[in-house]
């Protein structure tokens, strides 16, 4: 499929833009300023990609050619990189601040290997509409460095006090990708046990949070999965599976999760605002069951979760037939518990509310982590569940001794039992199993103290 030219030189000037097929046949036409929104439309309908960086398609700003780098404004307006990199902050829709994410990098090596999800990361935007309270990006040091950037590209200042109401796009990524992995031989990347060479798209965004990113996405999938490369794809939003077909024809290289914590609505509603509701998530799973392999991520439980609420989350789970159910408690990072805290009294959630602020001491943090681990894990058994990867975080291996320190530091190392393209799904690992039967027990293998 190209994107072709026609002229009309009469008195008004007249350029018309279309797609043909091998054939000759006009698909579709565009008319003089196509849109980054119609050209990506047409290559989900066709099926096919257009090479938006070698068709001569026009800057609705300048009119100059589209050779290299492009974007596109709030409209879809294609823009070319010199009129994309000199606008100041793009506009704002529905709240969020846009622009532009001038970041050179296609994919990066990843340390998520730690949670046996993948050995490098694709990110199709820096920001995050779902404003999770307890997200860990912004918090991170490589998202620290990239604070100058964030404050000229969108006038941010707090990084994490305003996550959630910022987003810079990064429209010509499947483009770049593209001519990077002709360059590359995907033998050579970094394959390590637990991360097993996988790309994860994405660990600092959601892929799919609005059209504009999920087009993006389509792109990169399908440059990965045409190149035979093993893909992670997380995602909260439902709109993900508007690219069900996609994942069909490559259900060999891809699985696809979402993270759901809690079916409590109001909470998750609270706490991910601009998430989609977590029934929706589940059933956007639902509905690629049997087309691609799933995992589900059970991250973060809240501290306000009983026995019964997690049963009924590993119930729906199952009904799911994941490969795998990662799970986690939520950690302290940055003033995330904070935030927390004052989005719950803000939202008529004052007792959850305290149950997050006693979290603010380690000692408590501690138990809810160990306990809720052992939860998941004990009614993972229970139930019969697919199997339950914890994801204990590095901070308690620092708080405990003894057996339940080596049990932690062994979940950490233990490989997702996943299958991955030709190699079949492995046992569960045996670390991967309830920490004790009663608190009481490892009490003593506990010293918080050493966190501060
Ligand atoms: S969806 Fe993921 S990246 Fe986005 S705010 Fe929530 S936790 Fe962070
Ligand atoms: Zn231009």
């Amino acid at each position: 499929m190209r994107l072709e030219t026609s002229w009309e030189a009469d008195d008004s000037f007249h350029r018309d833009y279309y797609i043909e097929d091998g054939e000759g046949k006009i698909l579709e036409k565009f008319g003089d300023f196509p849109t980054l929104d119609q050209l990506r439309q047409a290559e989900y309908e066709h099926n096919e990609r257009i090479d938006l960086t070698n068709i001569g398609a026009p800057c609705a700003n300048c009119g100059k050619e589209i050779k290299n780098r492009f974007a596109a404004d709030p409209r879809g307006n294609l823009l070319c990189w010199d009129c994309a990199a000199t606008r100041e902050t793009e506009g704002t829709e529905a709240g969020v601040r846009v622009n532009t994410d001038p970041t050179k990098a296609t994919y990066s090596q990843s340390h998520l290997y730690e949670k046996s999800l993948c050995d490098y990361v694709i990110n199709v935007a820096t920001g995050c509409r779902h404003g999770c309270k307890f997200c860990y990006v912004p918090t991170t040091a490589g998202y620290k460095a990239r604070e100058e950037m964030l404050n000229n590209q969108a006038e941010v200042s707090d990084l994490q006090r305003e996550w959630g109401s910022y987003l810079l796009y990064r429209d010509d990524l499947p483009e770049r990708l593209s001519l990077e992995l002709e360059e590359s031989d995907f033998g050579n990347w970094r394959k390590t046990d637990r991360g097993r060479g996988i790309v994860m798209i994405s660990s600092g965004t959601d892929p799919y949070q609005d059209r504009r990113a999920a087009q993006i996405t389509r792109g990169v999938v399908r440059e990965l999965c045409s190149k035979e490369i093993p893909t992670r794809i997380l995602t909260r939003s439902t709109i993900a599976a508007r690219d069900a077909d996609l994942f069909s024809e490559f259900s060999d290289t891809l699985t696809i999760g979402s993270s759901i914590p809690s079916f409590n609505e109001d909470m998750v509603k609270a706490l991910e605002p601009g998430a989609p509701p977590p029934l929706k998530r589940w059933k956007m799973l639902d509905s690629l069951r049997t087309k691609v392999p799933l995992y589900v991520s059970m991250s973060p439980t809240y501290p306000s979760m009983n026995q019964k609420e997690i049963h009924q989350l590993l119930t729906r789970f199952k009904a799911l037939q994941p490969s795998v159910v990662f799970h986690e408690p939520i950690n302290p990072r940055g003033s995330n518990f904070e935030i927390m805290v004052e989005t719950l009294e803000n939202s008529g959630f004052e007792e959850h509310a305290k149950e997050f602020q006693r979290l603010q001491y380690p000692q408590n943090w501690v138990e809810y982590s160990l306990k809720h681990l052992n939860l998941v894990q004990k009614e993972g058994q229970r139930l019969n569940a697919p199997p339950i990867h914890s994801w204990p975080d590095r901070e308690l291996l620092k708080a405990t001794s003894g057996s339940l320190r080596d049990q932690l530091a062994a979940m950490r190392q233990a490989i997702s039992p996943e299958p991955l393209g030709d190699e079949p799904a492995s046992g569960k690992s045996s670390a991967q199993s309830p920490l004790f039967d009663d608190y009481s027990e490892i009490e003593h293998l506990v010293k918080p103290s050493k966190l501060r």
